[in-house]
């Protein structure tokens, strides 16, 4: 066997809550209260640490003892789970870390899901409760409804978020103000010792096959992978850095990153609700941003979008890109850009999954260039395996499938011990489904993929899940999605193989069936998962003696088509 560590020294990192981590000892005692922790980018509206932690404990009470006593929600204690529904916004910090004082868990669901998808991780994660933005109020009432709650009924599983807003809400709902300014929690829930290993996030991610499973993120596990990633990150001046952030909440990437991680080095987060080109830079003027972490795509829209000669970005010195790959080329190409408009920006990137929640590499900052294209280098505290096909650790330098372990890895996946089984070894190895290389200086290249996840900007989208729809489809008997990579949009995306009932004769007819499933499609599911990477009919889908569909071959086919989309 062959074991990598890190090149930097191990540490140990304390068994203790989230929220008692950032906020009751050694963080909170270094970092003053008067600091900045987050802006809303569109208002300007600024709030302290010390007002966010004073308002969590005021949350954390409000929901387990007015929520249901006074106001008529559904009892919350210790334990429970609750689903965040929502956009990035002011509002939301306080729903996750108010919620997690109160030792609630959380489960964070994508803001573009329809119902019949936020209702698989409602009942997959059995939350209790809804925080939701006002606008997602519907939605999130038709997914009750069809989980057979009454009207009555819903009103009490929905927490309206915002503050101070609430004029602005759907009229009957319990909104987050009303569970404000009651009362505080004297500290929040702990979890020390044993305890630590309490799940503290349920981020959904299909994993190497199947569809989306609920990962067990532990506080022990988040509490780490800030500790651990920090000596990664190029020294952060508090006070003087600011972050801007528009990754999403939802996604383990920007709700460790953006929330906690922040909170440990005590640089504001200049909340933004989502990525647009011309906000991204008008924001970094005006808040003289220095720093943002991004997906792929983002790249290209600095590179391409007027905006960036129209704004002063000349404060911003750093950003990160993880979640995806980012080629050689377009990190020169962007640096390059950011240059020519007076930023000297460095572009690292930074590797990781949800099960490893979620970082486990990253490319110090200062290497950027001179190791163009590697995934970075291991974090403290991890140690990695490169394993062969054979179950065999490969010779250096050749490629194999990444396995991982140490205080990061989850818990497990919810409810399923079966795949928990599957993807973590009896003594811890976590299987990343990634093929790396790993150069003789500790750089890793990720080089290929074995597991079926697709990602569309950073986004899962798992094959089985669209099959599964597709099969729905009445004109289909068979069906399998890959993803095709595009670089003009820098992103992977979703293709499907479909084998029809009544084969259409090539051509307009063939063109016409496509169409009509994307079309189909569209409709039943988030955006991410668009089949934007087309419909192709075929006769049969490549599977193997034992019925499991052959990506590969498709993979190869698609290298030799191209479609019209
Ligand atoms: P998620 O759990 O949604 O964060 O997705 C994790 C997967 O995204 C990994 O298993 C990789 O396949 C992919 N991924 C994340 N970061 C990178 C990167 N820097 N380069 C290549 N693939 C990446």
């Amino acid at each position: 066997m062959t074991i990598y560590r890190s090149h930097i020294a191990d540490f140990p990192t304390p068994d203790e809550s989230l929220f008692t981590f950032l906020f009751e000892g050694k963080v909170d005692r270094e970092i003053p209260g008067a600091t900045p922790a987050f802006i809303d980018a569109p208002t300007g509206r600024t709030i302290t640490r010390s007002e966010l932690k004073a308002a969590c404990l005021s949350l954390g009470w409000g929901l387990t003892n007015i929520f249901a006593k006074k106001l008529g929600g559904v009892e919350l204690t210790r334990g429970d789970t609750v689903m965040i529904f929502s956009p990035n916004s002011f509002a939301w910090p306080f729903a996750l870390l108010g919620s997690i004082a109160a030792g609630l868990r959380t489960t964070l669901a994508n803001s573009s899901y329809t119902p019949a998808e936020l209702g698989y991780q409602w009942k997959d994660s059995g939350a209790k409760v809804v925080f939701t933005h006002p606008a997602f109020v519907p939605t999130v009432v038709t997914m009750l409804e069809a989980h057979g709650f009454s009207k009555t009924e819903t009103r009490k599983r929905i927490i309206v978020m915002g503050l101070g807003d609430k004029e602005a809400i759907a009229k009957g709902f319990i909104h987050m103000d009303d569970l404000l300014g009651k009362g505080s929690l004297s500290a929040a829930e702990r979890f020390d010792g044993p305890l630590s290993n309490e799940t503290v996030f349920l981020c959904y991610s299909s994993g190497t096959t199947g569809k989306p499973k609920g990962v067990e993120s532990t506080h022990k596990n988040i509490v780490s992978v800030c500790l651990m990633v920090q000596p990664l990150f190029p020294p952060m001046q508090m006070g003087m850095d600011v972050m801007l952030g528009f990754l999403p909440f939802y996604h383990i990437y920007g709700a460790v990153l953006l929330l906690p991680f922040m909170l440990l080095v005590g640089s504001p987060v200049v909340i933004m609700p989502q990525f647009e080109p011309e906000a991204f830079c008008q924001n970094i003027e005006k808040y003289k941003v220095s720093m943002s972490l991004i997906v792929p795509p983002v790249c290209l829209a600095i590179i391409h979008h007027p905006a960036t000669n129209k704004y002063n970005l000349k404060t911003l010195r750093f950003i990160m890109s993880g979640a995806a790959p980012l080629g050689a080329s377009l990190i020169s190409a962007v640096h390059n850009k950011l240059k020519s408009v007076g930023a000297n920006t460095v572009i690292p990137q930074g590797y990781g999954l949800t099960e490893m929640s979620p970082v486990s590499h990253l490319l110090p900052h200062d290497q950027f260039l001179s190791k163009v294209g590697s995934a970075g280098l291991l974090i403290p505290n991890l140690e990695a395996r490169l394993v062969g096909i054979d179950g065999v650790d490969v010779k250096p330098g050749e490629p194999g499938e990444l396995w991982l372990r140490g205080p990061t890895v989850m818990k497990g996946y919810l409810n399923n011990p079966t795949a928990t089984k599957e993807s973590i070894t009896a003594d811890g190895w976590y299987k990343t489904g990634d093929v790396c290389t790993r150069d003789a200086d500790g750089f890793y290249h990720i080089v290929d993929r074995i597991k079926e996840l697709i990602k569309y900007k950073g986004f899962q989208v798992p094959p089985a899940e669209m099959e599964a729809l597709l099969l729905q489809h009445p004109k289909i008997v068979d069906a399998a999605v890959i993803g095709v990579y595009s670089e003009e949009e820098a992103t992977e995306l979703p293709r499907a193989y479909v084998v029809p009932k009544v084969k259409p004769a090539p051509g307009a007819e063939s063109a016409t069936l496509s169409k009509e499933i994307q079309e189909w499609v569209r409709e039943r599911v988030a955006k991410h998962k668009f089949l934007r990477g087309g419909v192709v009919i075929i006769d049969q889908v490549p599977k193997s003696a034992a019925g499991k569909i052959l990506r590969r071959q498709l993979r190869d086919l698609a290298k030799t088509e191209y479609i019209l989309k």
